[in-house]
């Protein structure tokens, strides 16, 4: 077992306490007068998200926890059990798909993902940085020309997943570019497409598609960012996802943008904009 001195507590470390495992993702040197100085942690539990804030005494000795990684790719699934191996040991195990959490939508035969486990049980999947090509044959993904941040040939999240993609400059276009044997057709940023999105995701819905659209709801002031609201009121089926706020570590429901500038459309990387929970989000920082 390894440990750290509180006062050297840093976003990104992995602690234990008691039996949780915790994250750390925020600190705060405390030092008030004369009494004596502490370390304020933000942290996350691995394993049920649950935020922790927790003061510690600088001098104090915090117990380090190290997950192990290991490759493995996916064989089969049987009922509700996912069936790996580990690409080194050929040793097999399999997930549920509450371990699996988001990436259960993304398995196909062969996927290769890397699970973390602690004391030999399996703590959290990391999909890989590049999506298997068989992904991208079958579900092309698309994304408005506007939003080149990372690559203009991929759709990359901001924690770096890949996917291969097409740019289209309108909602028309996307329409030319879906081809007759294609089964599911996915949107990424949908708040920077134009107002024909809707129906252009009725009229591929209505041949069959299944149409899979992601984007922000709201914009920098916490209005409904067109053509979102439409496409909510129409789909099937919606996940709201919140964020973390980066100031209370609450749920956040807001787009916090950093820098001055009152364009509704203003595409920056991280640093220009934070998640905010309602109670932090301050949209006049950005007037
Ligand atoms: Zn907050």
């Amino acid at each position: 077992m390894s440990s750290v001195t509180a006062n050297r507590l840093k976003k990104g470390m992995l602690i234990k306490m008691g039996n949780d495992l915790l994250r750390v993702f925020d600190t705060h040197h405390l030092t008030q007068g004369n009494k004596r100085a502490h370390m304020q942690a933000k942290m996350r539990d691995i394993r049920t998200g649950r935020i922790v804030d927790h003061k510690f005494r600088a001098e104090d000795d915090v117990e380090r926890a190290h997950l192990e990684e290991h490759e493995m790719q996916f064989l089969y699934k049987d009922g509700d059990q996912y069936h790996f191996m580990n690409t080194e040991t050929y040793e097999q195990i399999h997930l549920t798909p509450e371990e699996l959490g988001d990436a259960v939508g993304y398995l196909l035969p062969e996927t290769k993902i890397n699970v973390e486990f602690y004391e030999e049980k399996p703590m959290g999947v990391n999909l890989p940085v590049t999506v298997d090509l068989k992904v991208t044959e079958t579900v092309p993904g698309i994304k408005p020309a506007i939003d080149n941040r990372y690559s203009d040939e991929e759709i990359v999240s901001h924690s770096s997943m890949k996917i291969a993609s097409t740019n289209v400059r309108t909602s028309r276009e996307l329409l030319e570019r879906v081809k007759p044997e294609t089964e599911v057709v996915g949107i990424d940023e949908g708040q920077f497409f134009d107002v024909e999105l809707p129906a252009v995701c009725n009229t591929l819905a209505d041949l069959g598609k299944r149409v899979i659209v992601a984007g922000l709801d709201q914009d920098y002031l916490g209005k409904p960012f067109e053509p979102m609201p439409q496409l909510l009121a129409i789909a099937e089926y919606i996940t709201k996802t919140l964020a973390i706020c980066m100031v209370c570590g609450g749920p956040a429901n807001h787009t916090q943008r950093l820098v001055q500038s009152s364009e509704r459309v203003l595409v920056g990387a991280s640093g220009a904009y934070e998640a905010r929970c309602r109670k932090c989000f301050d949209p006049t920082l950005a007037g």
